[in-house]
């Protein structure tokens, strides 16, 4: 089991090497089915480049 697990760190480092995957699977954990606002469930948003944020197209949130 021990071995096992040294395995799936090893894969989830190397699958994390770069900040463009980490933060797709991180939407992809956050939202599995799209994006929806934490805050009025609306399903389109932006991506701020500058900032690695997501921000809502209604409300703004962040
Ligand atoms: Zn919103």
């Amino acid at each position: 089991m021990a071995q096992q697990e040294a395995m799936t760190l090893k894969r989830f480092q190397e699958k994390f090497h770069s900040d463009d995957v980490c933060r797709e699977h991180l939407f992809q954990i956050r939202w599995p089915n799209g994006f929806c606002c934490p805050k009025c469930e609306h399903a389109a948003f932006y991506f701020l480049e500058s900032r690695k944020l997501y921000q809502c197209t209604r409300c703004k949130h962040q």
